[in-house]
């Protein structure tokens, strides 16, 4: 992966958190909860060396349990909530008018970049925080509630690809108030792949040797649209799937085939059918961009007014999160493409395709958000973005 080279937030953030999470685990004074992101299982899968079209979820799952986590979620849940939030994000837009082109914000590798060096298309992203934000605050508030504790009677441990996640966890924008008045962040701590591998063998747990266990609910059903969220196109391909059935096409791109934006081109493009809310057909000019050198291409031929689009899914790591800084190296290319290949074959294989049809997220939305958008999803899946372009040039003078 790309990452640790290119975002020096989260390599500097990346330290080895697993000692304090066994802790945590041995100590049993908190709840102890996980979430596992898209990229986990797929990396597994390829790391125990199962079967192309074996879905290991249920093993990684049973494998986090037999480690003494009180609650497995699942990241897949809050793929989909952001695919609720950023759709209607961008057909608010659309209907009502904001910038464009308007881009993914679930990438902490590309918020960096924005923010350090590109701070004018601040505007342009959107606002969403990540997946592993959103399940972050909604555990420490929706899931808090449903039993009963205190959002510090929580440890909330999160498995990424990602060492960039890292640092985005540690954010101040990212903790709430405790029922003492002191801070408590959302997420408690984050471990790579990597790390949760390294767990796995300090307590001699061999997941594909155990039998499956399923994720807990109210935050453990994701689609497989919010499992694409893993690759580059996947969080395009799954906004699209939800817009173009919300607003209401006619003749919306069949489930799978939306295959210009799938593959492993660093940059991709295709048109999609939406309708505004006067029922006008409109054209949504999709692009997707992964990997740095990619996006600063990207970037200069959008100033230069070379390309023009309205919805651009970015993602910092070649190939997205299956190939993020956190995954098990490998020195063998074919691995990226296996992991992509088992995310499509999940797709093709689940029942449950459409973000806005997981029976969760209509649960969270009836029980406590109540609508996307509104006005408790902004405080608590939503965010703002800083401009830290002058302290980077600050610092610089003064090392000069
Ligand atoms: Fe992290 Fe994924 Fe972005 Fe890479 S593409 S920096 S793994 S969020």
């Amino acid at each position: 992966g790309q990452c640790s080279q290119v975002c020096p937030v989260g390599a500097i953030a990346e330290r080895n958190e697993v000692i304090e999470v066994l802790k945590q685990l041995d100590s049993k004074r908190k709840v102890v909860v996980v979430s596992t992101a898209p990229a986990i299982r797929v990396a597994l899968a390829e790391n125990f060396n199962v079967e192309p079209d074996f879905d290991f979820t249920p093993k990684m799952v049973a494998g986090l349990k037999k480690l003494g986590f009180d609650y497995v979620f699942d990241t897949n849940f809050s793929a989909d909530l952001t695919i609720m939030e950023e759709g209607t994000e961008l057909i608010t837009r659309l209907n009502e008018g904001g910038k464009f082109p308007m881009f993914t914000s679930c990438c902490p590798g590309w918020i960096n970049m924005v923010e350090k060096s590109y701070p004018e298309l601040r505007d342009n992203l959107s606002s969403c925080k990540s997946p592993q934000q959103m399940i972050g605050a909604v555990i420490k508030t929706y899931f808090a509630k449903q039993l009963n504790l205190n959002p510090e009677d929580i440890i909330h441990v999160s498995v990424m690809p990602c060492t960039a996640k890292k640092g985005e966890a540690k954010r101040p924008e990212f903790v709430r108030k405790g029922s003492d008045g002191k801070d408590v962040p959302d997420i408690d701590y984050v471990i790579t792949t990597r790390e949760l591998l390294t767990l796995l063998k300090l307590k001699k747990i061999n997941p594909s040797e155990l039998k499956d266990a399923k994720f807990d609910s109210p935050l453990g059903i994701g689609s497989s649209a919010g499992n694409l969220f893993g690759v580059t196109g996947g969080v395009m391909e799954a906004a699209v799937r939800t817009a173009q059935i919300i607003t209401g096409v006619e003749n919306p791109i069949p489930l799978g085939e939306l295959k210009a934006i799938r593959g492993l081109d660093g940059i991709k493009a295709a048109n999609v059918p939406l309708k505004t809310k006067d029922g006008k057909d409109v054209s949504v000019r999709a692009a997707v961009v992964s990997g740095g050198a990619n996006i600063q291409k990207f970037l200069e031929k959008i100033k230069n007014k070379e390309l023009e689009f309205d919805f651009v899914e970015m993602m910092m790591c070649p190939g997205g999160c299956i190939n993020g800084g956190g995954q098990p190296k490998s020195a063998d290319p074919k691995v990226v493409l296996n992991k992509m290949q088992r995310m499509y074959t999940m797709d093709n294989q689940a029942s449950l395709r459409l973000s806005h049809e997981n029976p969760e997220i209509k649960e969270i939305y009836e029980k406590f958000l109540h609508e996307p958008n509104g006005h408790l999803s902004h405080e608590l899946l939503h965010t703002h973005y800083n401009d830290r372009s002058k302290k980077i040039q600050d610092m610089s003078l003064h090392q000069k």
